[in-house]
């Protein structure tokens, strides 16, 4: 008996190591991290990320430094790609930070995964810290990076955290004015996906291209998130076709899908804080989004 228990044990331990094996080769990214790092981005130290500013400059030091760890490369051998313009009196200097990951198999065609680093600043005192708008995908660009670390894409991947999404979506107009030298796929734009009472995610755009529309008919979600189509000018609600960064791409005649949440009470407000992000929501739409990007990797457009 004491010979059988001890077999047991053995067995039970051999189990167990492979399980964790397993768990780890299929954990897609770490969550707590995710969420970590959100609550970073839209503290206080960054003063609301205003383009120009200060806390924007920190704050992309700090997404900089995130991508290194994962021993990430820069677009074209940079991170920071600087751009400036004109509004009202005002020149602004801006940088977009794009990072890249080399394609196994058709390293030629780009899939663009953004967010944008920019806030609102500071107003009247307050600070717009924006942790659903723009943080939550921001910090969902790093959870891609990860990701990608273990589970190397098939299409080459530029993860872009643009400039000045606030201040006219300039960071991604500068981006799109440039692309002659590349073919982009599809733009995979993530704005606002931090915060759902409904537990509802929205997905646009992909009525101007036949195989996402077929993508995202045929699509499993494993979570309890709602994943809808809509706000894309076909249901009399908000239509969001332009806005946010996805909408140069669009212009460019390059398909795109837009993920974002509803707009809630504390949009462009300085209560936009970490204590009112939906953690499943948010963790669940990383999920979704990564799933889709995994179809539209594999099959192509
Ligand atoms: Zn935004």
């Amino acid at each position: 008996m004491k010979h059988l228990f001890f077999t047991l044990l053995m067995v039970c331990s051999v189990v167990t190591l492979s399980c964790a094996q397993n768990q780890n080769k299929t954990k897609k990214f770490n969550e707590t991290q995710l969420l970590e790092r959100l609550e970073i981005l839209s503290s206080d130290k960054f003063e609301g990320r205003k383009t120009g500013e200060k806390g924007n400059d920190s704050a992309r030091a700090f997404i900089i430094k995130e991508f290194q760890k994962l021993n990430v490369s820069g677009y074209n051998g940079k991170f920071e790609h600087p751009f400036q313009f004109k509004q009202g009196n005002k020149v602004y200097k801006a940088n977009n930070i794009l990072a890249e990951i080399k394609g196994t198999e058709y390293p030629e065609t780009y899939i663009v995964i953004s967010a944008h680093h920019d806030h609102l600043g500071i107003i009247d005192g307050k600070i717009y810290n924006g942790a659903d708008d723009d943080a939550s995908g921001l910090s969902a660009l790093i959870s891609f990076a990860e990701y990608f670390v273990n589970h190397p894409p098939k299409h080459s991947v530029i993860l872009a955290a643009f400039d000045a999404e606030e201040l006219g979506l300039r960071g991604a107009k500068d981006f799109v004015k440039q692309l002659d030298s590349i073919e982009v796929m599809v733009n995979l734009n993530m704005d606002m996906i931090g915060r759902s009472a409904k537990d509802e995610l929205y997905a646009v755009g992909a009525r101007y291209n036949e195989k996402l529309t077929t993508i995202l008919e045929g699509f499993k979600n494993t979570t309890t998130t709602k994943l809808l189509q809509g706000h894309d000018g076909t249901d009399g609600k908000q239509d969001w076709t332009m806005a946010s960064d996805h909408a140069p791409f669009h212009l460019a005649e390059i398909p795109f899908l837009y993920f974002g949440n509803e707009d809630h009470a504390a949009y462009h407000k300085p209560t936009d804080d970490f204590e009112a992000i939906t953690p499943q929501f948010y963790k669940n739409a990383i999920h979704i989004i990564l799933a889709i990007f995994e179809t539209i990797d594999h099959l192509g457009l």
